[in-house]
């Protein structure tokens, strides 16, 4: 099962790799092509701008007084030599031509022009073959024009490439008439492409440059060799993370499980001191592992794993057998104390560990002495009706509630108000601020204690280390202390002796 798992794992992982590297690849081809679409634009706008520069250099011309001489032949032969991408210029009216650089046969009654400025049209010849398009400019005068043949933008010319035929573009100008002309290299859709619209006040020209799958091919900078290598590699590394992982939490579940089975779970007892008395009146039972092994593994290492997944239920139980029999064997002689355990929401879902007491207390093992219960207001309770039902048959019991961590979770308040609770813990964290009067906090313990004062609660502080700590409380009302000033948790023995 275990093995079907990291196989279907090892899979998902493997196409995912796939699949995002892939998608990275032609995001990277598509910002070249953006790249490269802008290059045109710019590139269409400099053949047009210097191929109009050099059309202005000629001289300005009337019908009436032109004459088609060997000099005028001449000047205009000058122009297509001097400019660089103009290859043939010609005076022209109408259909007609009047007299040109050099003779090409052309038919211009097909030209299709659209103003683009003052005094230049942009046009194009009808020639169904669009990779041999046509570019033509006119310069206008009142009764003749100046029109040239400008050399067509090939995509190599502005893009370097490598691979042959594998880019296209087309321009269109949305206008009346409406011109398009381009380069079309491939068959079929493309694979990229990327549209840029450039916008005056004559006229709106889009421009849109595609590449197929050889171009894609060019400028797809991860190879596939190296996309299934990569993701191989890692589907192997994240599988096994994921399966040590996995293997780590079922044998702490097993631990867990093992360490219940040989009642590892042990109490240690940290004494609640009356500080006007300086009498131990009770004690906290603070959860220890004891492994086979003889090590003492502290709480935070495995209550954490423990409370969420649900196996905290049980260990609690065989923790409090050893409470119970330490009772029996070494509390006889002890003034009356309380024994303080903590617990969590699901213990008050059912009758267990109501049951377990109730048949404790019933028995009179318990002696002079009395179980008392903690929560911590971390912890959500979901149902405070029913879990106060549950608590009603403990106080009956005689067994009371006190309420850990007080000022840190969420729960206070309600609480305090549905659950029937006696004592406020006061935590730590607030015991650490006195003697901090900069501290927000430092108000924040002054507020918990007013409010204990107020509802009737009795108070313990915890985690207190030394004796201004125990003044500053003592001043404030709060006579129950826990904390290192007084004593670490203990095992039984020291604890009662
Ligand atoms: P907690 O309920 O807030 O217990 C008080 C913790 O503060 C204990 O840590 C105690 O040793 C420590 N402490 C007490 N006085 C001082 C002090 O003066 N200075 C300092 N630095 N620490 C002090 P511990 O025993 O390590 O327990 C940690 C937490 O583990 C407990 O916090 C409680 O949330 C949880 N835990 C312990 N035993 C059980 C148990 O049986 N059941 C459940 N559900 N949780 C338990
Ligand atoms: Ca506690």
């Amino acid at each position: 099962m275990q093995r079907i798992k990291s196989g279907l794992v090892f899979i998902a992982v493997f196409i995912l790799c796939l699949i995002s590297l892939k998608g990275l690849d032609h995001f990277l081809a598509q910002q070249i092509i953006a790249r490269d679409a802008k290059i045109l634009t710019e590139k269409f706008e400099d053949v047009i701008r210097a191929s109009a520069l050099e059309m202005n250099k000629l001289p300005p011309i009337s019908k009436k007084d032109f004459n088609c001489t060997p000099d005028t032949t001449e000047y205009l032969r000058n122009a297509v030599y001097d400019a660089v991408f103009i290859r043939w210029v010609g005076v022209t009216k109408g259909g007609k031509i009047f007299c040109e650089s050099n003779s090409v046969i052309r038919d211009i009654h097909k030209i299709k022009t659209h103003r683009i400025s003052e005094s230049f049209s942009l046009g194009v010849v009808e020639i169904a073959n669009r990779e041999h398009h046509e570019l033509i400019l006119v310069r206008h005068f009142e009764d003749v024009n100046y029109t040239a043949s400008i050399i067509p933008l090939k995509p190599s010319y502005f893009v370097p490439l490598e691979c042959k035929d594998c880019l296209e573009y087309s321009i269109g100008f949305e206008s009346v008439p409406f011109l398009t002309f381009g380069f079309d290299a491939f068959e079929g859709e493309p694979f990229v492409s990327k549209k840029v619209e450039l916008t005056s006040p004559y006229f709106v020209a889009t421009f849109e440059l595609s590449g197929d799958f050889e171009f894609y091919k060019q400028y797809s900078t991860i190879s596939w060799l190296f996309i299934v290598m990569f993701a191989l590699s890692f589907s192997v590394w994240l599988t096994y993370l994921i399966h040590r992982w996995q293997k780590k939490s079922v044998s702490m579940r097993s631990q867990i499980l093992s360490g219940i089975k040989h009642h590892e779970f042990i109490p240690f007892y940290q004494p609640v001191v009356d500080s006007r008395t300086q009498k131990v009146i009770g004690c906290e039972v603070l959860m220890r592992w004891q492994r086979q092994d003889g090590s003492l593994m502290p709480p935070n290492q495995f209550i954490p794993y423990a409370e969420a997944k649900g196996l905290i239920i049980d260990m609690t139980k065989g923790m409090l057998e050893h409470v119970f029999n330490d009772i029996k064997k070494l509390g006889e002689k002890r003034e009356a104390l309380f024994f303080s355990v903590n617990i969590v929401p699901e213990h008050l879902d059912n009758d267990d560990l109501y049951q377990l007491l109730k048949s404790v207390v019933e028995s009179e093992l318990l002696k002079q002495h009395r179980i008392s219960l903690e929560i911590t207001e971390r912890l959500p309770i979901s149902d405070l009706v029913s879990a106060r039902r549950m608590l009603d048959k403990f106080y009956a019991l005689g067994i009371d509630l006190k309420l850990d961590d007080a000022g840190t979770g969420y729960g206070g308040f309600s609480y305090v108000q549905n659950l029937g609770i006696s004592t406020l813990k006061i935590d730590k964290m607030f015991v650490d601020t006195i003697g901090n009067k900069d501290n927000f906090n430092a108000k924040t313990i002054e507020a918990i204690i007013s409010f204990a004062k107020t509802s009737g609660l009795s108070m313990i502080a915890e985690g207190v280390e030394d004796s201004q700590q125990v003044a500053y409380l003592s001043q404030h009302g709060v006579y129950l202390i826990q904390g290192y000033v007084y004593s670490k948790p203990l095992p039984a023995k020291q604890f009662f002796n």
